[in-house]
């Protein structure tokens, strides 16, 4: 059995979902426009999706429009402000249009601001909201800069590390402003209540693939009387909101997952749900015994959890899970080609090592407590294989690779072990005049190893010799002792083994980067 702990990127379709699109292209495959028996039958099924998606939503005013998913329903919603932003500029040339998102927003939104800012020509500025190291926007910057705001865009939830937005402070951070405030509310449905209708959140969007729908359908919220632009005119759908012949198979089998989401049987309580989060986390434990939490639990959806293993690359750590049919995420699945450090975890200011060796994984919120279990044993098996391996493999690195870890660790500690009469020059020493070091013999190691092992689980020591030998005899004492992080800088005429790129994370290139 597979293990797919990447809910966060996709789910499964739930079965009753895929009975109702079946039965949709089988039997009930009206167009809800025909005003024939079978177009009404269409037409009912799609009331009652859109009934139901209102109840859940807790949103008895306003617009729900069926969409293609949360990416259109960005777009429509981007696109309806800024319409709306030009049209207050031409009123009152000093209307406030600033464009704020958070700095840690999935990429579709800085992109739609970004597309459509251009194509309509209005040359608004557009800023990201900082985020502190917990992953929440910094509403004391969002204060001050309201005033000048045209729309304001905040996730509910972050979709890589989970975090989960004060959206109560970042609605008073907004106080009087004018701005329109966009809540992408993906990563939140069936996970966290939302009280749209009790905020004054001008639009969100969902996607129906992140809780057991298809993909290729989702919902827009729309307050009542918030501006709308529609994305596509023609034959009238929705209400002339959004032209198109709607996808029934889709609208059916997320109108299935909602009927779910409120008969409350599928999906898992909150508790349930942080129960499981807690074993997964205390497997990762045993497994890795420094690996270190991207995000802090307490704020975060109980079905994520984002970490990193100091000294273990995140591409190592997704081959030795897939190898055992476990699937996680470096990160996004959107991003997952581009190669590229996580914005997110980079906005909230990780180390770099951390960030490029950040592991997301995800579960679903009607995965059981069976699977849970399963999951938390095959965690404990690969996690302990990879780190014999690793530790076995991935001792030495080059003076480029130990710059760069000095460069981007702060808490990283170089350590000199030659004899207190050796004086010539080395690579190390080099370092040395640049990063400062310790000084401990070799001789003398065991009287620093307390210290060492004080030191926090993600601090890289880094110990140099003349050789590279009595280096890495250091660095394999101190991992023995239970510090992973510890290496040996090789001169050049030993260049270390090519594993020990992975240990480095600077200079390693993430596998599955966001
Ligand atoms: N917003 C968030 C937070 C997401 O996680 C995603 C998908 O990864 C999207 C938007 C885009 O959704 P869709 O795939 O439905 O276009």
């Amino acid at each position: 059995m597979d293990i797919y702990l990447d809910a966060n990127a996709t789910t499964p379709v739930l079965p009753q979902a895929r009975a109702a699109a079946l039965a949709v292209m089988s039997a009930g495959y009206g167009n809800p426009s025909s005003i024939h028996g079978s177009g009404l039958q269409a037409r009912a099924l799609l009331d009652r999706a859109r009934a139901t998606a209102r109840r859940v939503l807790a949103v008895p005013a306003g617009q729900v429009l069926f969409t293609s998913g949360a990416t259109e329903g960005i777009h429509t919603a981007v696109l309806s402000a800024l319409v709306e932003l030009r049209a207050r500029r031409q009123a009152d040339a000093t209307a406030p249009t600033a464009l704020l998102y958070g700095a840690t927003e999935h990429k579709a939104v800085p992109a739609a601001l970004k597309h459509w800012n251009q194509l309509l020509g209005l040359g608004c500025s557009i800023a990201p909201i900082p985020v502190g190291s917990d992953g929440r926007h910094d509403l004391a910057w969002l204060a001050e800069h309201a005033p000048r705001a045209g729309l304001v865009c905040t996730m509910a939830a972050n979709n890589e590390t989970g975090v989960i937005s004060d959206l109560d402070g970042i609605e008073a951070a907004l106080g009087q402003s004018q701005a329109l405030w966009l809540v992408d509310s993906v990563q939140a449905l069936g996970k966290l209540p939302l009280n749209l209708a009790g905020r004054r959140v001008d639009y969100a969007p969902f996607s129906g693939h992140k809780l057991y729908a298809p993909k290729g359908v989702g919902l827009l919220y729309v307050r009542e009387g918030a501006p709308f632009t529609p994305l596509f005119t023609g034959g009238g759908q929705e209400g002339a909101q959004r032209a198109g012949t709607e996808n029934m198979a889709g609208i059916a089998a997320l109108g299935a997952v909602l009927d779910a989401l409120e008969e409350g049987k599928t999906f898992h309580s909150l508790a349930a749900l942080q129960d499981c989060r807690r074993r997964l986390a205390s497997a990762l434990h045993s497994a890795f015994p420094h690996v270190v939490f991207n995000a802090p639990a307490d704020i975060c959806l109980p079905t994520t959890l984002n970490f990193s293993v100091p000294g273990v690359a995140s591409h190592a750590l997704q081959q030795a899970f897939d190898a055992a049919g476990f699937f996680v995420s470096g990160g996004s699945a959107c991003g997952a080609a581009s190669a590229q450090p996580s914005h997110v975890l980079e906005a909230m200011g990780l180390p770099a090592w951390q960030a490029a060796g950040a592991i997301r994984l995800s579960f679903g919120a009607a995965d059981g407590s069976d699977f849970i279990d399963e999951a938390c044993a095959r965690i404990v098996a690969s996690g302990a294989l990879l780190v014999a391996s690793s530790t076995a493999t991935d001792l030495g690195i080059s003076a480029a690779q130990a710059g760069s870890l000095m460069r981007d660790t702060p808490v990283a500690v170089l350590v000199d072990v030659r004899e207190s009469h050796e004086r010539d020059r080395c690579e190390g020493a080099a370092l040395a005049d640049i990063f400062g070091c310790q000084s401990a013999p070799l001789s003398e190691l065991s009287s620093h190893l307390p210290a060492w092992l004080e030191l926090p689980a993600d601090a890289p020591v880094v110990f140099f010799c003349q050789s590279g030998q009595r280096s890495a005899r250091a660095a394999r004492t101190l991992r023995q002792q239970g510090h992973a992080l510890s290496f040996s800088l090789q001169p050049a005429s030993h260049p270390p083994a090519v594993a020990a790129a992975r240990a480095t994370p600077s200079q390693a290139q993430p596998a599955h980067p966001r």
